[in-house]
């Protein structure tokens, strides 16, 4: 029986799923994982816990290291991989070179600094690793004022994390965009949420463009902004997005847009070479989220092994902001009032007179594609379903207007 020998780069969420989804369906494979990292798989999202105190270090990892020798996975930690040579199908680790029939690149994306003037500061962190995690935390008792450069998910939970671990400090939230969570909601919305975190004591500046991290020594003291506005500060995390890891594959020729682009099978422009997660660039979207990591990944094992699987079509965007108090998920397409309506595209909303519930559902050709519900969980799984499944809705959309028409 031949032994299929795939190689996995990248041993985050999109890397070890797809390793484990092979091992499911093939016992005899020859896996071997390379990882950068020091530290087996740990679930990101984990890393706002940490920061809130919630789990230690020691906790974040998803499977303990001696899961990956049960699972006949070969892992290897701290090693970065060099080189891919495509011609004799083999990569280089450490000076090494190691033959693939598959390879699976699951380099994932890097935390994102825009080129601000003053950088670098020792005061001044992104959020990715469990070093920079650590890091930020190490630093935050000793603080007073903490800058989050970013109104995105990250940001907010982020400034969220710190100011529930050590109530005493100070957040000012700088958001260039026309409103927090450019990506996930509309106007309005926006506007809502950003009263909430206000009364929580933080502060929250929009239309804020950072150019200067200011401080005449190795120490950050403040920002200031493009209107000549000061915000003073003795921490920073910028938040700022994250940009695909794609140097190994532009090197090795592969074609690399944003992301690596990849076909529905997932395979990128060499057919024994495969991308997934933050790394991957499908119909012109790099998603940087776990839901399409996840299922790409269960699709190229199959792929990888020749077994019957349907392509990969995209995924449903869904995502939740995971603060305590506010619930707010946003899904699908939710298009915000400042950017041209699409033909055929109808925007439904409904909001109760105190504010705390606002939704709106975004319907294009009698089908739910989008929804924001702000204030309210319980039917973000009802909804993400409706999206998923492009259920009808034309008996249900004239209700949708009373902000308490519930889905069943
Ligand atoms: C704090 C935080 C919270 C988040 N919360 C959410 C959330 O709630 N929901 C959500 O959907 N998403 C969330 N995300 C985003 C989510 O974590 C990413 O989408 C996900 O981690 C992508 O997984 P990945 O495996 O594709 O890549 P990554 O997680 O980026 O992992 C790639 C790995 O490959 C390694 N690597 C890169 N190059 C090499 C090389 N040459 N050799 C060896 N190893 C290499 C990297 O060091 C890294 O360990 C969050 C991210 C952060 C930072």
């Amino acid at each position: 029986m031949i032994q299929v020998r795939v190689i996995v780069i990248g041993n985050n969420v999109a890397g070890t799923t797809v390793a484990k989804a092979i091992r499911d369906s093939d016992k005899a494979a020859n896996i071997d994982i390379y990882s950068e990292e020091a530290t087996p798989y740990y679930p990101r999202p984990k890393l706002i816990d940490y920061l809130e105190g919630k789990v230690q270090e020691k906790d974040l990892p998803f499977y303990p290291l001696d899961w990956y020798q049960t699972q006949r996975l070969g892992i290897h930690l701290d090693h970065r991989a060099e080189r891919i040579d495509r011609t004799e199908k083999r990569i280089q680790v450490q000076g090494k070179w190691q033959r693939y029939d598959k390879l699976i690149l699951a380099t994932g994306s890097s935390a994102f600094v825009p080129p601000f003037l003053g950088l670098p500061k020792e005061n001044v962190f992104t959020l990715r690793t469990i070093q920079d995690a650590v890091k930020i935390r190490e630093l935050a008792p000793r603080s007073k004022r903490v800058i989050v450069i970013g109104g995105g998910l990250l940001g907010l939970e982020t400034g969220r994390g710190l100011c529930s671990a050590f109530p005493e400090l100070h957040i000012t939230i700088i958001e260039s965009g026309e409103h927090l969570l450019m990506r996930q909601l509309d106007h309005e919305g926006a506007d809502i949420l950003q009263g909430w975190i206000e009364k929580t004591g933080a502060r929250v500046l929009v239309k804020a463009e950072t150019e200067r991290i200011l401080g005449e020594g190795a120490k950050a003291e403040g920002v200031s902004l493009k209107d000549g506005r000061r915000v003073d500060g003795d921490m920073i995390v910028v938040s700022a997005g994250t940009r695909p890891n794609t140097m190994l594959a532009k090197e090795a020729g592969l074609k690399v847009n944003r992301g690596i682009i990849v076909d529905p099978t997932l395979r990128t422009s060499d057919p024994d070479i495969f991308a997934l997660g933050d790394v991957a660039e499908f119909n012109g979207q790099v998603w940087a989220m776990i839901p399409p990591a996840l299922d790409e990944a269960r699709i190229a094992a199959k792929k990888i092994l020749d077994l019957p699987c349907p392509d990969y079509a995209g995924t449903v965007p869904s995502n939740t902001l995971k603060v305590a108090g506010f619930d707010l998920t946003s899904m699908g397409t939710v298009r915000s009032q400042h950017e041209p309506s699409e033909p055929g595209i109808q925007e439904i909303r409904a909001m109760t007179a105190d504010r705390g519930i606002y939704k709106k559902f975004v319907i294009k050709d009698g089908k739910m594609v989008g929804a924001i519900l702000l204030g309210t969980k319980k039917e973000g799984v009802k909804v993400t379903k409706l999206i998923k499944e492009g259920t009808t809705i034309e008996a249900i959309k004239d209700r949708l207007h009373d902000p308490s028409f519930a889905f069943n």
